[in-house]
């Protein structure tokens, strides 16, 4: 296939895992010659990376695809690309529900994306869905930051929680060396990259599937382990992970964020429920009290300390009372930020047969309290800035106010303020915060030479 002046286009669903797979996949279309447009009917190549976490976002897919299915008929060179966790859940499925698509791929295939697509140029149609050993990844991803970047450290998850599809569209855990991922920071740091994110949808996993294991009988490679590592790579200003799981946090973990300056004292620890019998519904494999030891230990070290979560309403079965136990929850706690989602029953899930489904109502009535009730604890988190000195990592232009650049302070909370960013990307800048809102600030460069004169 002679890409040439071919463009492309790719479409993102879903959670940082699918941006991270989005970005290495554009990095190969552009390694074989594609160019990217923001247009996708201008596209060649469309790409949807998609998500099936819950049932809308697997719906938004098809009516996407249909349009540029539809395109097909006329342009017979489009080339039609569905990958990610509809793919895998669906595989064959797909193609016949759109027989316009030219390749259908799983997340584990993503570094494979160029070798399929030489397949699909010999005019096969490929559903490339089967378990795999996932391929080290060398590609070059076309990151959209220029300052921070995600690095993969664990994929596909083992845990068996009775309302979640990811272990069975993402696989088993399979964690990357310490070796790989340490030279892929070494290559962001000399590329000016200042922040890493280390991702795993259970990144607490990491290391479990790697062989050792140490005379004590722990696991010789830990998230912790991973930390102490990494953290002198050369360049890096800011490390961060995601996504914990509380049934596996260690005081390890606490002990190495507190001690290693390099580590954002920012942690995203989903919780789901505060009722311990839906926990235990939820195969979970902790206690809210545990849940609640968690946090006063990272607050003990860490006063001021980032806590953002999730949380599931309705769940089968759930009661009011159960419920009420949530929201006493988010009220004790008060997280930086807390993503909420009603419960939806998802295909080959455990929990999506269960009798005890509660009605639509019951749901956004639920989910619309415990937002009212975690945007309040946001706003009261958000006050601890007003009139502090915070060190912003500027990343990019205000896209809503060309005037300001934008960053994030080291507990991850988004910060405007007025300057040129052609002088300031990838620098941290100290700046007074003088507007506080629940979920960003607005401030002064304290250097007003380095922010406003330029
Ligand atoms: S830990 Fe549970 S919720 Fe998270 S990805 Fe794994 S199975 Fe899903």
């Amino acid at each position: 296939m002679n890409p040439g002046s071919r463009r492309y286009h790719i479409i993102t669903f879903g959670c940082q895992m699918n941006k991270a797979d989005s970005e290495r996949m554009a990095g190969v279309l552009e390694d074989m010659g594609f160019v990217w447009t923001e247009t996708p009917d201008q596209a060649q190549l469309v790409l949807y990376n998609t998500c099936t976490i819950r049932d809308n976002a697997e719906q938004k897919v098809y009516s996407y695809l249909g349009r540029q299915a539809k395109r097909k008929q006329t342009e017979p060179d489009l080339t039609l690309v569905v990958a990610g966790c509809v793919a895998q859940q669906e595989g064959d499925a797909l193609l016949r529900r759109v027989p316009e698509l030219d390749l259908v791929l799983g997340p584990q295939h993503a570094n494979r994306l160029q070798d399929l697509l030489e397949q699909v140029a010999a005019g096969q149609q490929i559903v490339a869905t089967e378990q795999i050993q996932i391929v080290e990844d060398i590609t070059k991803p076309r990151r959209d930051s220029q300052v921070t970047a995600w690095v993969n450290v664990i994929y596909g998850c083992n845990e068996r929680c009775t309302y979640c599809v990811v272990p069975n569209v993402r696989g088993v855990e399979q964690s990357r060396s310490p070796e790989v991922i340490r030279e892929e920071m070494v290559r962001l740091g000399e590329q000016g990259y200042k922040e890493i994110t280390l991702l795993g949808q259970n990144i607490d996993a990491y290391g479990r599937d790697l062989p050792g294991v140490t005379a004590g009988g722990r696991y010789e490679h830990t998230l912790t382990d991973l930390l102490y590592f990494v953290h002198d790579v050369p360049g890096i200003e800011r490390i961060r992970f995601a996504t914990s799981h509380p049934r596996y946090f260690t005081e390890r973990l606490i002990h190495a964020c507190a001690e290693l300056p390099k580590v954002c004292e920012h942690f995203h620890i989903p919780f789901q429920s505060g009722d311990d019998e839906l926990l235990k519904a939820m195969a979970r494999g902790y206690t809210q009290a545990k849940y609640r030891r968690i946090i006063d230990k990272i607050r003990d070290r860490m006063p001021d300390a980032s806590i953002t979560a999730d949380a599931i309403v309705g769940f089968p079965g759930e009661t009011e009372a159960q419920f009420a136990q949530t929201l006493k929850l988010v009220e004790d706690i008060e997280f930086d930020q807390l993503n909420t989602a009603a419960y939806s029953p998802r295909p080959g899930t455990p929990a999506a047969s269960w009798d005890n489904q509660l009605s639509e109502t019951v749901k956004a009535d639920r989910l619309q309290r415990l937002n009212h009730l975690a945007n309040q604890g946001a706003a009261a988190r958000s006050q601890r800035y007003a009139h502090r000195i915070e060190e912003i990592l500027v990343e990019d232009q205000n896209p809503k106010d060309p005037t300001q650049v934008m960053g994030r302070t080291r507990g991850n909370r988004l910060t405007f303020f007025a300057s040129d960013i052609h002088h300031l990307r990838g620098q941290t800048i100290p700046v007074k915060i003088t507007e506080v809102r629940p979920f960003s600030l607005t401030g002064e460069p304290l250097d007003a030479k380095k922010g406003l004169n330029w």
